[in-house]
């Protein structure tokens, strides 16, 4: 068996599963621009089938690795969907672009957040999942007047740098309080240091908790907390028996039983 092989052996996964508390109102593109727009940096946008909005695993995916990304200062030098993300690759003789197996073992962004599919055959440790508007929030919001279904509308002035003319703008929004649910973030155990790995994810989320999902984060809107957290695993030799480290804790909960919660994953795995 080669080292490449027994690399991506899954031992098993860990989720983290809970709920995306709206702190303060969440920015949302309307869906003539969302659809113009794809890749990593999408906003909230509505589904179309039942007009609600959701939070697309791509854009949580996203924002968590670019607030990584800018914590371990790794320079943003791949151009993809209208966004420079960070990957970790080498030129050949030849001048073709490879990945670099060794700067990525070492990543504390690649292994987990994956580098730009169809260039690297190493594995990507998370996935994320859509998080749609909770079923109370969304017949709470239902029942509320607002000019659009399920967000508000706010007027907000903008004003041209070169020219000091305010331009009044529509921007709207789901509103303050409202929770998405399920969240569920996935996470593929390949080795033991995937363990260790496993605490850049919990950082990220910590920075996004300090930061904004959504647009216009620096003028308010944005502010999400993480909520209902559990911690749970499956192991590959007992697939269907999922143990459960805590739930229902706050992101901050989760962290202070951080290094509880690592010994846990260890013996768990038995490592
Ligand atoms: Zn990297």
């Amino acid at each position: 068996m080669t080292e490449t092989e027994r690399k991506i052996q899954l031992h098993g996964r860990i989720f983290i599963t809970g709920s995306i508390e709206i702190v303060t109102g969440l920015h949302i593109r309307s869906a003539r621009r969302a659809l113009a727009i794809g890749g990593l940096d999408n906003p909230v946008v509505r589904d179309p089938l039942t007009n609600r909005p959701y939070i697309p695993g791509s854009s949580l995916k996203g924002k968590l690795r670019s607030l990584l990304e800018k914590h371990y200062n790794k320079s943003q030098q791949w151009a993809m969907g209208g966004v420079r993300i960070h990957a970790c690759y080498k030129f050949d003789e030849k001048g073709n672009r490879i990945p670099d197996e060794e700067a990525y073992l070492n990543c504390q962004v690649c292994p987990i957040f994956g580098i730009p599919a169809g260039f690297a055959v190493l594995p990507t440790r998370l996935i994320v999942r859509d998080v749609p508007l909770d079923e109370n929030s969304a017949q709470r919001l239902a029942r509320t007047r607002t000019e659009l279904p399920f967000t508000e509308v706010k007027w907000e002035t903008s004003l041209d740098r070169v020219t000091a003319a305010a331009t009044p703008r529509q921007v709207e929004r789901v509103p303050a309080g409202a929770i998405f649910a399920p969240l569920e973030l996935v996470y593929n155990v390949y080795e033991e240091s995937d363990v260790d790995r496993f605490l850049h994810l919990l950082d990220a989320m910590q920075f996004l908790e300090d930061d904004y999902l959504g647009g216009l984060g620096t003028r308010g809107s944005g502010k999400i907390a993480f909520q209902e957290l559990s911690l749970t695993v499956r192991t590959r030799e007992r697939y269907l028996e999922e143990k459960t480290f805590e739930k229902g804790l706050s992101l901050r909960e989760l962290i202070v039983k951080e290094e509880e919660a690592m010994n846990w994953l260890r013996q768990t795995f038995s490592w």
